[in-house]
């Protein structure tokens, strides 16, 4: 008699529905997550809308929660038993090429969702790949053996593990990417879930000044930015930022500049190339996949010696240190983590993140068992 479980099924474009589904058997290289908490980010709103690329889905990439069935060679190779509470890592990679040895598993081929179609991916793969369990708006995910695991530290709540995914992001393209550190200074555009996470990393890492910039409907999220230690915060519609920028540097400009607004066009890269010193900035960007930039001011780039990175998921260092630094418990992640849905409502809590459900939503998370 197989074991019945419950998941949210994306089943079309922006619609979902909850399924019964069978417990699958697990092999000796293979292991089953019970889901505590799955995290709903920025690109679940833009992936809810598209058509399905086949069978449906179980949505959810940023999973946490306690290994319940671990098979043998499963434990003997990845060192997990059952019981562990686990953050896990939505890219599943190949585990032989350069990236993977470096713990760069972003770069692997193996998890280039958006240009392979065979590549799968936690949140991304549909169910005809068997045995179906990719995504944590689910009782239960499936772990092949290379899926990615890391342990939660001592201390830290199945909740609070529940921002490991932006606190990772925000590491890597802050600390990592962007190089910031003692005594720098700093800008971030965009208070959402990720810009909060910069700035923390960057407060951790002892900066000197800090920057957040926002819009009219960003209030709540510049609070919480002031509350986690900003220097300033700018809402861009009403106050001159760049003014406000070199008010807080003393004219200098910043070292650093971090992008984290999704859909704002390009008037960010224009503000963040002015707002940078006078010499050897660095800007952190991303962008929609198929945005373009015409008459980019790359003159004006060059002319201030400055660097252009891309901001790109995490590596796996940077997840390690975002568990870290939830666990020195140093900045009140409860005014991020707003909204907490269960198994029925994961539609609803997509529309939050997207500005369309609950108000004031920052950090948002299914708690399939709630
Ligand atoms: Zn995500
Ligand atoms: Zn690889």
């Amino acid at each position: 008699m197989s074991e019945k479980i419950l998941a949210s099924v994306k089943v079309g474009p922006s619609k979902t529905e909850l399924r019964e589904l069978e417990l699958p058997e697990i092999p000796a290289d293979a292991a089953l997550l019970k889901v505590e908490v799955a995290g709903v980010c920025g690109t679940d709103v833009s992936q809810y809308r598209l058509p399905l690329r086949g069978a449906p889905l179980i949505m959810g990439h940023e999973n946490v929660g306690y290994l319940t069935r671990v098979g043998s060679e499963f434990a003997v190779r990845k060192g997990f038993k059952e019981g562990d509470l686990v953050f896990l890592e939505h890219y599943l990679p190949c585990g032989n090429c350069e990236w993977c040895h470096l713990g760069e598993y972003r770069h692997c081929t193996a998890t280039e969702w958006f240009y392979d179609p065979r590549a799968i991916r936690y949140g991304y793969t549909s169910m005809d790949i068997a045995p179906g369990l990719w995504g944590g708006f689910s009782h239960y995910v499936y772990l092949p053996i290379n899926a990615v695991l890391h342990n939660v530290p001592r201390g830290v709540t199945p909740e609070e593990a529940g921002v490991a995914t932006p606190m990772s992001n925000g590491i890597q393209w802050t600390l990592i990417d962007g190089g910031v550190g003692c005594g720098s200074t700093v800008l971030i555009q965009g208070p959402g879930q990720q810009g909060l996470c910069c700035l923390m990393a960057a407060k951790q890492a002892g900066v000197s000044r800090i920057i957040v910039t926002g819009t009219g409907k960003d209030a709540r999220r510049l609070e919480v930015a002031n509350s986690f230690g900003a220097d300033a915060t700018v809402n861009v519609q009403e106050e001159d930022a760049l003014a406000v920028i070199q008010k807080v540097t003393d004219g200098r400009g910043v070292d650093v500049v971090i992008d984290c607004t999704g859909g704002a066009g390009t008037a960010t890269l224009l503000l963040g190339i002015e707002a940078t010193k006078r010499r050897g900035g660095t800007m952190v960007i991303q962008a929609e996949g198929n945005q373009e930039f015409p008459s980019f001011p790359i003159g004006r780039l060059t002319r201030k010696g400055m660097t252009l990175k891309s901001a790109r998921g995490h590596s796996y260092r940077a997840v390690e240190l975002a568990l870290l630094a939830i666990a020195s418990h140093k900045f009140p992640l409860e005014l991020m983590t707003t909204h907490q849905f269960g198994l029925a409502e994961v539609d609803y809590a997509i529309k939050s993140v997207s500005g369309e459900g609950a108000p004031d939503a920052i950090h948002v998370s299914v708690m399939p068992w709630k």
